[in-house]
């Protein structure tokens, strides 16, 4: 630990598992670091809640086995031995019918595909494994890519669906970087071509990882301050002197936001108008997701995708297809996503009618499961998901150091051309904090 690092006070805005990592690993280096968390709780978007005593995940959360990041803090934080990895399956639901769609052998059996669709495909995931070079992929519109060189037949069986069910629509803006990144992200996970999907679930839901690295944080010095919603980042001679939290101003010697960009842009009065201006024009994909705890099982897979438009939600996501349902005191938990682009008016609709909706496709669906083994019909939504990164915009990502001295950011819209994932924004964390470090030495 240098002198320096030893007397610098920092603070850093939002305590999701970015804020957190960083605090972590910040205190690591000797700072003196404070969280302020607007919530009741940390986790963010990867926050925990409670149903009968059980801890379930707000939003469905899975590691992968290639996630090398969020595999390191587990050890380090001492979770480890809580981690459990399993096989799961994926399906696909097509015209009224379930099909498997896990390996490659899989998919070359895919019945909604013909034998040339189904090769185009496989060749398609191999192809996205050897190309390295994504930026030329950036100013191609992914349905361009996609259609033209693989058939518009793939295109609108397999990639069309999974590109609504992901980006609603805006799915036309978006470029074949998107495609590249996540085949790449998903074959991570496997051996070989006859391998299944690897994923990893921690006992008690990925909130148990943010807790105890928090905890670790805290041996370390850190402070967190709960239900403490910054109003206000401090800026004085065009630099970040503190923050305003009820009303009373703290100052630090530097002030780390991991604020979606555009929240950060209304704490920010008397920075640069340009600069806010970046911030604002961030757009984000929302999501509408509700939760159904279930007595009963209702699928063998851990994703099913939905290709039938007439149906809200784009896929049933069966998380204790993952985790063992010993550990949520026996139910079986089922989400029901729908990703919503900014316009998309059902994120203004009542719980009321969500629910109305979902139930009517999900009854449509499976009409043998029984109703009364739905215990609840939990609905979570959230406003700042998944970064809208149109083509050719890369020179409009916002940097670390933003033009305000001392005041530095991080957040999914500057992982790009990663996906919004725990292990991308702590992986990103190494890139803030070597920032920051190799500034202070230059403070006064
Ligand atoms: C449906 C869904 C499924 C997902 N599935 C996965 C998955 O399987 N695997 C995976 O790795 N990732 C998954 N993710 C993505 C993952 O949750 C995010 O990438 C990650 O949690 C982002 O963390 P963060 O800390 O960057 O941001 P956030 O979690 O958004 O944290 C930002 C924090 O800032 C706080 N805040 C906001 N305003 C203020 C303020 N004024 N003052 C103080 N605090 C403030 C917020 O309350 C929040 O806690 C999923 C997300 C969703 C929604």
């Amino acid at each position: 630990m240098t002198d320096t690092a030893k007397k610098r006070q920092i603070a850093i805005i939002g305590g999701g598992i970015l804020g957190v990592t960083l605090a972590y690993k910040l205190a690591g280096r000797g700072l003196n670091v404070t969280v302020y968390e607007r919530g009741d709780n940390l986790g963010g978007l990867a926050a925990a809640m409670d149903y009968d005593g059980a801890r379930v995940d707000r939003f469905y959360h899975t590691i992968l086995s290639s996630d090398t990041s969020m595999q390191g803090l587990m050890e380090e934080s001492g979770v480890a031995d809580k981690r459990h990895f399993t096989a799961t399956k994926q399906g696909f639901y097509d015209n009224g019918h379930l099909y498997d769609f896990n390996t490659p052998v899989d998919l070359m059996r895919f019945p909604p595909l013909n034998i040339i669709q189904r090769v185009r495909l496989g060749l398609q995931i191999v192809y996205a494994q050897l190309e390295s070079d994504w930026r030329k992929m950036d100013v191609v519109p992914v349905e361009d890519w996609l259609a033209k060189f693989w058939g518009r037949g793939v295109y609108q069986k397999v990639w069309k669906p999974l590109l609504r069910a992901k980006f609603d629509s805006t799915a036309e803006s978006v470029p074949a970087t998107y495609i590249w990144s996540r085949l790449r992200r998903m074959m991570g996970t496997r051996e070989g071509v006859t391998s299944k999907e690897m994923m990893c679930y921690i006992e008690n839901g990925y909130y148990t990882l943010i807790e105890a690295l928090a905890r670790k944080a805290e041996g370390l010095g850190v402070q967190f301050h709960l239900k403490a919603p910054i109003e206000e980042v401090v800026i004085e001679n065009g630099q970040a002197a503190g923050v305003r939290v009820g009303g009373e101003v703290r100052r630090y010697d530097a002030v780390i936001s991991t604020l979606p960009s555009p929240t950060l842009g209304g704490l920010i009065p008397s920075a640069p108008a340009d600069f806010r201006a970046l911030l604002n024009k961030q757009q984000y994909l929302g999501v509408m997701c509700p939760l159904l705890i279930l007595k009963k099982r209702l699928l063998p897979y851990y994703v099913l995708n939905i290709t039938d438009e007439s149906i809200p939600f784009t896929a049933v996501v069966e998380t204790t297809n993952l985790i063992d349902p010993q550990h949520v005191k026996g139910y079986h938990l089922v989400y029901l996503p729908k990703y919503l682009a900014p316009d998309n008016p059902i994120a203004n609709w009542s719980d009321e009618q969500v629910q109305a909706e979902w139930m009517k496709h999900f009854k449509r669906m499976f009409p043998d499961y029984n109703v009364s083994d739905i215990a609840a019909f939990i609905v979570q939504k959230a406003k700042y998901v998944e970064p809208i990164r149109p083509m050719g915009t890369l020179d409009e990502i916002p940097e670390i150091q933003t033009p305000v001295a001392r005041l530095y950011m991080g957040n999914t819209v500057m992982i790009y051309p990663d996906l919004g994932n725990g292990e991308a924004v702590t992986r990103y964390s190494a890139k803030v904090i070597d920032r920051v470090m190799a500034d202070m030495v230059g403070w006064a």
